[in-house]
């Protein structure tokens, strides 16, 4: 499983390190915040803060828009 990589981090990667910046051409950044699926996962387990979660999720949908991303499979 995937969410093993996280172990729980109680700060958030983006606010902790300045230099990683959320960008929606990043697919190797944005694909760590999806199931092999193709399913954002959750804030809470990523340990991402609110503001940069949701900044994540516009650059997931972003990259999706551009097929830079795979869709949810059904
Ligand atoms: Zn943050």
């Amino acid at each position: 499983m995937q969410f093993k990589k996280f172990q729980r981090r109680k700060y958030c990667r983006f606010c902790a390190d300045h230099s990683a910046f959320i960008d929606y051409k990043d697919i190797k950044t944005l694909r760590n915040y999806l199931t092999e699926r193709g399913k954002m996962i959750a804030g809470r387990m990523t340990g991402n803060c609110a503001k940069h979660q949701r900044e994540l999720t516009t650059a997931i949908k972003r990259a999706r828009n551009i097929a830079l991303l795979p869709f949810v499979e059904r």
